[in-house]
Order: C-alpha cells, then structure tokens, then sequence
C-alpha cells in the first residue's frame, strides 16, 4: 500500500493502530502512539490540508503542553515562529464585580498567579498553526500512514480476514483497514461510537460560543479573564501579543444571534460593559464566529478493539478551556497503554489494557464534566435560589481548598496516568 494515497484502496495488512480522525486529538493520539514505535493507520473525511480556524484559539495547561513537547510538537511549532503566548494570571469574577487590572477584591475575585510556580498556569495557541503543524508531523512520520478524504462508515471488532485477531474499519469507498486497536477521535457526534453501540449521555445547553479577536487599548501583561455572568461565561485570553485576547462568549442562542448580527461599535460596547475599562477600549477585530454547544459524555469510552478519545468521548464545557487538555489525558493514556502491552508482550486491544484506559480516564473526565457544566448552570441561569448560591460561588472557590484542587485540575493535575 502506498503511503498517503488518497482514493485508493486502504487495505493493507494489521496496523497496530487505526485512528479515525485527524483533527487536534487524533494527531495528538497518533504521534503519542508512535513515539512507542507501532504502526498507525490515520483516517480522516477531510483533504490533506485540512485548517483549523484561523479564529479560534485553545488554552492548554502545562501538563499537555509538557506531552506536546515531548512529541516534539512545541519544537515544530515554534520553528514555524507561532506564538504560544504564557498565561502568567487568572482573573476570574462573577456579576457582581466588574474586574479591572490592580484593582481585584480578594473576597469576590479569584486571582491566579504564577508567583508561586516555575511555569506560567497555561498557553495559549491558534488552532489553524497548531493544526498545521501536526498535521505535517503525522503526514512526514514514518510509522504513520494517512488516508485523507477518505469517510469511515462503520466499525466491527472482528474483521472479515483476520477474525477476533483484528477489528475493521470500513469506508465509504468500499475498503475495510485491519487494526489490533481503533482509536475513535471523530469529534463530538461520533460516528465510530454510534456504528459500536457505546452509549453517551448528552446535553443540549441551548447556548453558543461566539469567539473573536479583540484588540485592547492597554496592554493584558498575559492575564486571562473569566466572567461567570449571567446567560453564560465569558473569557478573554492573551494571544500573539500584548494587545490582542481571543474572546470565547457563551450565551443563549438567541442572544448570540444577536451579539454576532450587532455592528462593530455595539459589539465592543457589549464587551465593555461585561469587561469594563481595564483593559480600556476593546475593539473587536475580524471575523466572529460561532458554535453551537453540545454536550456529551461517555462513561465508558471503550468496546472491543476500540477506544473513544477527545470530543467522541467528552464534549464539555468551553468555560475552562480544558476540552483539549482531556484529548491530550486520553494520549498520554494511551501510550500508558501502549507500553504496558510492549512491556508484557499482550495484544495492543486486548481488554486488559481497554479497561484499564477506562479506568484512568474516568475520574478526570468525569470531574470535569460534572465541574464545568455545574459552574455554567449555577452562574448563567440564576434563579432565586441559585442567584444566592451565586453570591457565595467566587468566595467559595476562592478558599483555600478548592482553590487548590482546581488550581491542579487546570494544570492536569487529577489523572492517574501523569
Ligand atoms: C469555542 C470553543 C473553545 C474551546 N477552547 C478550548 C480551550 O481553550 N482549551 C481546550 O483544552 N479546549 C478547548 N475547546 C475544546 C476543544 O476545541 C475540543 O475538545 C477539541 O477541538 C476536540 O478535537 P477533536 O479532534 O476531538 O474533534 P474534532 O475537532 O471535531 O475532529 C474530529 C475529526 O474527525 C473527522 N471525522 C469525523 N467523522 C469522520 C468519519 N466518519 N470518517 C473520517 N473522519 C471523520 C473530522 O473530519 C475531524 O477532522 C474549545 C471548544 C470550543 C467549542
């Protein structure tokens, strides 16, 4: 089989490794596999040269930044001179403050800083540069073979040739790809977890994430800002440079409707008048953007001969900014698994190491779907009571103890496998 033909027939022999999809988590789950030296089969619907979007950013913590860079990831991506832009502070703050630099109230604002750390608390990186550059680290690698453009239709732990030995990933061209072990990275709706049966709990938040750039009058010094307020959480996150945040805004549909419809003056005075004049003048800059929010999760993100990982496994919450750091647990998980089976000589998608993958990531992402749908739904849709609940929530989260455990959740920190 040639590498990287497109169109042709994919059938070659057993892959150790099938990965359906090629977006952030199934490169971040196909080089994390061969680093440990097996061969990988990297399937995706879409063209080679496939872009992220050029708006939209990601915050990763510095576990996964630490993963990244041991795949050599951080390296490539600095040579093409992107910019991962430190966070150096969080600001966090609910309706009740309008939080403006310097001036945090300690009661009611929860400030993160690096003081205390070696390393800045995130980093911040455009999706369309990290996409690209994985994206020609998984097509030059030599243990990796991409089939672009190419839909996978169905999945079966049994292939037709090799039985129990191999599953199958069938295409819409008619071809079916031996694997020992199939990687599931298809993105929220996931058709590989729906063709295996593998159930989700799912969740219709009935709002939308408008992002945008937003140039600031002054200078962020690489804070992040996180507004829990009402209709949903906002976040300003540094990116390229010291006047530039990529806003990520959720709110109901409707009001994201109008927001996105909303001239340029109107929209950055709405930023404004959540924000305040910290930052003075925000003026939004190119295009705004918007995605629909769909929740999900998977208790048990495993079958026969398949793993689930990333959005086919976890959809959360953006409130954070740890959807991807939960991509990239699944991948250092993975090569947990990856060596263990190395180490005792057992099959890549045998059901020992399957259930372990479950096991590890079940309390990690469990937490966090649980912690970020929670914040969304006390902060955003305040009734009465919740409006009370609300009123203790930034004091509450910024004693010591919580403070702490989300401090370690957002650098990675809950896993087992780390
Ligand atoms: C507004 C917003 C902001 C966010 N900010 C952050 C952040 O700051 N930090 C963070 O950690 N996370 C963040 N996230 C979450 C993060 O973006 C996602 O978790 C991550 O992008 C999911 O990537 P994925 O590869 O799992 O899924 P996708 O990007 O959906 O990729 C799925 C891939 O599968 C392919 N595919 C699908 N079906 C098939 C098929 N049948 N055959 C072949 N290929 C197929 C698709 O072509 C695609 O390439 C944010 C999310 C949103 C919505």
């Amino acid at each position: 089989m040639t590498k990287k033909t497109q169109k042709q027939n994919p059938s070659f022999d057993v892959a150790d490794l099938a990965v359906v999809g090629g977006g952030l988590t199934g490169f971040a789950m196909a080089l994390s596999a061969a680093h440990h030296g097996v061969t990988i089969a990297l399937i995706d619907r879409a063209p080679k040269g496939q872009k992220g979007d050029e708006t939209r950013t990601t915050t990763i913590n510095p576990k996964s930044y630490q993963h990244l860079s041991d795949l050599g990831v951080i390296e490539a991506f600095e040579a093409k001179a992107h910019v991962l832009t430190p966070i150096c502070e969080i600001r966090v703050s609910d309706e009740k403050t309008r939080p403006q630099p310097g001036l945090a109230r300690p009661d009611e604002l929860i400030t993160w800083s690096n003081d205390q750390h070696d390393t800045p608390l995130g980093f911040v990186f455009r999706n369309a540069e990290m996409m690209a550059v994985m994206q020609d680290l998984v097509h030059s690698h030599p243990l990796i073979t991409c089939f672009n453009d190419i839909t996978v239709t169905d999945f079966s732990p049994k292939h037709p040739d090799y039985g129990d030995a191999a599953a199958a990933v069938y295409t819409e061209t008619g071809d079916v790809i031996a694997a020992r072990l199939v990687v599931a990275a298809d993105g929220r709706n996931s058709p590989i977890r729906q063709a295996a049966g593998i159930k989700a709990i799912t969740r219709n938040p009935g709002q939308t994430a408008v992002v945008a750039d937003i140039k600031t009058a002054k200078p962020h010094h690489n804070m992040a800002w996180q507004r829990f307020i009402k209709g949903g959480p906002a976040a300003l996150m540094p990116v390229d440079n010291d006047r530039l945040m990529s806003l990520v805004w959720t709110l109901p549909d409707h009001d994201a409707e109008v927001l996105i419809a909303a001239d340029d003056a109107s929209f950055s005075q709405s930023l404004m008048d959540h924000f305040g004049h910290g930052f003075g003048q925000l003026t939004v800059s190119g295009p705004r953007l918007t995605w629909p929010l769909r929740l999900s999760h998977v208790p048990l993100p495993i079958a026969s001969r398949l793993m689930l990982a990333g959005d086919a496994a976890h959809a959360i919450h953006p409130l954070a900014g740890q959807g991807y750091n939960l991509a990239i647990g699944d991948a250092m998980a993975l090569s947990t698994l990856i060596e263990n089976a190395i180490a005792t000589g057992s099959d890549l998608g045998a059901k020992s190491g399957l259930r372990r993958y479950a096991q590890d990531r079940f309390k990690e992402t469990t937490a966090m779907t649980l912690a970020t749908d929670g914040l969304n739904a006390v902060f955003s849709f305040g009734g009465p009571v919740t409006t009370a609940i609300t009123g203790m929530g930034m004091a509450l989260l910024n004693a010591s103890p919580l403070k702490n455990l989300a401090i370690k959740a957002a650098s990675g920190g809950l896993s087992k496998s780390r």
